[in-house]
Parts: C-alpha cells; sequence; structure tokens
C-alpha cells in the first residue's frame, strides 16, 4: 500500500475507535483516516444490548449509530469491517490486517496508530462456547444470537453465570422474556463493588421479580451432551438450563500491545499518558483496553465502561489531530436499572477508601424522592463514605425506585472538585413537589454527615 501522509489508522469500531475517528477528521479534514474492525458491525450500543434480548427495544439497527457506510459517508473516514489486525510493526510503522472476507493478508502503513481493540468477555473455558445455547454477551452479534435462539428454540431455563451489574441486566431482561431466571455468583451477594447495605436491597429486588440467586457458588463445568448444554454445575450443585450465559466480566485485549512490549498494568489494561499516548511512539491507545486513574485514590483502575470509551476516544482523535487534550482520568460514577431500581455507586467503595488508606466515616439515610404529599414519592437510600480528615466526600451509594441515579451525577461532580461535606450540606439543590423535596436526599445525608462529623474526634 502506498504511503500517505497524516494516515492515521485505528483498530476497534465501537466506542472508543469511531469517536477518535470522527474527532480527528473533524479538526483536520485532511487526515486520510481508516477504522479497522474485526466483526460485521461497528458504532452500536453495547449498553443497550440487554434491553434488546429484553424485546424492549426491538430491532437490533435501533442500537446502531452508524452502519460503516453511513460511517464512511458522514464522517469521512474508510472503514473496514471483517478486517482483523494481526500485527503492529512499530520500527516500519506498519501493521498487518487479515482480511476476514477473502482470507488475505495486508500491510498499510500509518503516521499514528490507535489501539481501541477494547475488552473481551472473561470465558473460563472456551470449549462452552461451541454449545449451541451458550453465549457471552460481548458483541451485538451475540445479542442477535441469543435473541436468535430464543425465538426459535423457545427456552424455559436460563441460568447467568455472574451477578455483576450486567448479570443483573440480563436477568431482568430474561424475565422481561418470561423466562425461569437463575444467577450464580461467587459472592454470597450481587455487584462485589456496592456497599453491602445496596447489594442486599438489589439481592431482595431480583427475589422480587423471582430471579433465583445462588451465591457463594463457583462454577466448575457445563455438561455438554449432543452439543448443546444441559447443566451448570457448581461445587455444590448441578443446575439444569436451556440457556447460559456467560457474564464473568471483561478483560482487555492487548495481544497485540504485549507482543511490541507496549506497556501494561496490573489490571493488564494499556497503560498510556494523560495525553492517551503508549510508551511505543505514535501509538495511542484508547477505551476497554486500557487501564486508567481513579482521581479519587490516584490508583489505577480498570474501569471497561461506554461513556469513559467515548471520551478517551475524543481526546485520542483530538491529540491524534495535532492536539494537546488531556484525560486526568475518572471519578468512577456508575449506575445500573436493576428492575424497578435505580442502583448508583460513585468514587470509592468503604473497602476500597479503607484499603486507600482514608480514616472512613459513614453515613447512610434514606429520605424521599419527592415530597411526601405529592403522589408517587419513593424511598432513596443514600450512603456517603467520608475522608475524616478532610472531610471530603470521597465515595457514595444511592438505590431507589426513583431519583437515585441522576442525584448520584451531583455527588460525582461533588467528588470530583473535592467538596467536603460542609460544602455539600450548602449545596443549593431544587425544591417542587412533584420532582424533589424541599430537603433532598443529598441535603440530609450530608447534614447528617456533617453534624457527625463535628462531633467526631480523629486522632
Ligand atoms: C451488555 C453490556 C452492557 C453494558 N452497559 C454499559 C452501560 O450501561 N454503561 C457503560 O458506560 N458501559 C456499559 N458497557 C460497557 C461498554 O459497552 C464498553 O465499555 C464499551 O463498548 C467499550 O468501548 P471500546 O470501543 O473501548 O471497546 P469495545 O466495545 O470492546 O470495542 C472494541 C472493538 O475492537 C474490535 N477489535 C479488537 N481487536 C481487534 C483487532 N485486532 N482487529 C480489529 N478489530 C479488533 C472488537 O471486535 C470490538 O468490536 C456495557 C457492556 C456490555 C457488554
Amino acid at each position: 500500500m502506498k504511503r500517505a501522509s497524516h494516515r492515521i489508522l485505528i483498530i476497534g469500531g465501537v466506542a472508543a475507535g469511531p469517536a477518535a475517528a470522527a474527532k480527528a477528521k473533524r479538526l483536520n479534514p485532511n487526515l486520510d483516516i481508516t477504522l479497522f474492525e474485526q466483526g460485521e458491525f461497528i458504532s452500536y450500543g453495547t449498553c443497550s444490548m440487554p434491553y434488546y434480548v429484553g424485546d424492549v427495544i426491538k430491532n437490533h439497527e435501533d442500537i446502531i449509530t452508524f452502519s460503516p457506510e453511513k460511517f464512511e459517508k458522514e464522517k469521512g473516514c474508510v472503514v473496514k469491517t471483517k478486517h482483523r489486525v494481526v500485527e503492529i510493526k512499530p520500527h516500519r510503522r506498519r501493521i498487518v490486517v487479515h482480511n476476514l472476507h477473502d482470507d488475505k493478508f495486508e500491510e498499510c502503513e500509518y503516521d499514528q496508530l490507535l489501539i481501541a481493540a477494547g475488552a473481551s468477555a472473561r470465558v473460563p473455558n472456551k470449549e462452552w462456547l461451541k454449545a449451541s445455547n451458550v453465549f457471552t454477551i460481548k458483541h451485538l452479534s451475540d445479542s442477535i444470537a441469543v435473541k436468535n435462539y430464543i425465538a426459535q428454540k423457545n427456552p424455559r431455563k436460563v441460568t447467568i453465570i455472574g451477578g455483576g451489574y450486567i448479570g443483573m441486566e440480563m436477568a431482568e431482561a430474561f424475565s422481561e422474556r418470561h423466562l425461569d431466571v437463575t444467577v450464580i455468583h461467587k459472592a454470597g451477594h450481587p455487584m462485589n463493588t456496592l456497599e453491602s447495605e445496596t447489594q442486599a436491597i438489589v439481592l431482595d429486588e431480583i427475589k422480587r421479580h423471582g430471579v433465583q440467586f445462588i451465591g457463594s457458588s463457583e462454577i466448575q463445568t457445563i455438561a455438554i451432551e449432543g452439543g448443546a448444554a444441559k447443566s451448570v454445575k457448581t461445587q455444590h450443585q448441578s443446575i439444569e438450563a436451556d440457556l447460559i450465559v456467560l457474564a464473568l466480566g471483561f478483560e482487555p485485549n492487548t495481544e497485540l500491545a504485549k507482543n511490541i512490549k507496549i506497556r501494561c498494568g496490573r489490571f493488564g489494561g494499556i497503560l498510556t499518558d494523560q495525553f492517551l499516548r503508549t510508551n511505543i511512539e505514535h501509538i495511542y491507545a484508547a477505551g476497554a483496553c486500557t487501564e486508567i486513574k481513579n482521581i479519587v485514590s490516584n490508583k489505577p483502575i480498570y474501569l471497561p465502561l461506554g461513556n469513559i470509551a467515548n471520551k478517551m476516544g475524543w481526546i485520542a482523535g483530538e491529540n491524534i489531530a495535532g492536539g494537546h487534550a488531556e484525560f486526568r482520568g475518572v471519578v468512577r460514577t456508575t449506575a445500573v436499572k436493576v428492575f424497578d431500581l435505580e442502583v448508583a455507586s460513585v468514587g470509592l467503595s468503604s473497602v476500597e477508601a479503607e484499603a486507600s488508606g482514608f480514616k472512613v466515616v459513614i453515613e447512610s439515610i434514606r429520605a424521599y424522592s419527592h415530597s411526601r404529599a405529592y403522589p408517587g414519592s419513593k424511598p432513596v437510600f443514600v450512603k456517603l463514605i467520608i475522608d475524616g480528615l478532610s472531610k471530603r466526600l470521597i465515595g457514595a451509594n444511592l438505590v431507589g425506585e426513583k431519583g437515585a441515579a441522576l442525584r448520584a451525577d451531583v455527588l460525582s461532580v461533588a467528588i470530583q472538585n473535592k467538596m467536603t461535606i460542609r460544602q455539600i450540606a450548602e449545596m443549593d439543590l431544587m425544591y417542587t413537589p412533584p420532582l424533589a423535596p424541599v430537603w433532598d436526599p443529598i441535603l440530609v445525608a450530608a447534614n447528617q454527615a456533617a453534624k457527625k462529623l463535628d462531633k467526631k474526634i480523629l486522632n
């Protein structure tokens, strides 16, 4: 392939890759940008897949933002789907690409390369995926396969292995389809990074909706007969299943990077500087293949989330186009809908805070989402995690049927701006009976915490 000037190659076409391509091209229309994606689809809402499987979203096209053709036309970048990058040759500034359409290999030259190769679903035994009814939920093609399987085979019993946020979302999705759902989870309660009170509320909620939760259980094997899985075996029992979903978390795709000695961190993700440059010249990395900094603990974390991938993609795109944008890290703001609940967490958990050396002070309250006199108000549980020395908020959990998730965003901003509990208690939050009570749950929690801090003698 002939070498062009300002040639940008991007590996990965879901969130970080397309965001970077679009941003770079917008900033510098003269760039020659090519995006390689090994799958069939690009630029889709991975996060909407549970709702597609649950049939809340009917068509998979509705969660695709850009088809390859539309992206090429509107963003002016070349998109090559079914093209897997198999090698990076940094000394020659080339990549080797396997065209999966015709099984041919070609070398392409770059001036700047972005690795936005994302993550893969963790699968303890790849053989299990050969069974016709065992799935992961990572790519759009996985979700389409699960939905087709339900339509064609009419399964009754679904077992989800893993009780993290995707396990919870899929439990809800399958319940929407009126299937019997069992979740097997290693720990005693679902969603390990949440506070124990929040975990207990989540567990009650899934049980209330008929989901069987088998905690403190580890999968040993999946029994497969005649090409289909029949049951899941844990150390304690065997659970019959017509459909099995592995929701055991993600691991960063770093093989290409490791092969050329790009530095990776203790969670296995690519390490970059704040400009998203790797340690190899002309190579950037962004999204779920990287580790990022938690700005509360100042420690690296692995947090493969869609909003972060998009943001990193933009920053990498700007820098590839000659800019100097910085990615400073994250507070860690997450939320998940679990049936009727909004479950949100920001910053550090109390366990992480203690492990990071903070003198942790906790305040937990329940208050109402809006004025009780106005119909439909619901309790919101708020737990604040405070650094007792600086009196700054460093983490929080919020759970409730209404108004929990967006309140977590307010606390995320407070944490990011290093606000003390007193400053949070003084925040000017809105009040109107149908939307919020005169004392917002955040203010109630912060006022309680402020009183506690005033009394507390810390050594
Ligand atoms: C079911 C589900 C629900 C989710 N819900 C949420 C949510 O509610 N909120 C949230 O913030 N996040 C959510 N996420 C996470 C979010 O979707 C991911 O973090 C995000 O997609 C990461 O984007 P990315 O572009 O970095 O990586 P990926 O989405 O992993 O995309 C990387 C792409 O690179 C391709 N690729 C890899 N290697 C190569 C190669 N060598 N050659 C060519 N192509 C390659 C892969 O095929 C893949 O398509 C969810 C994820 C899942 C699976």
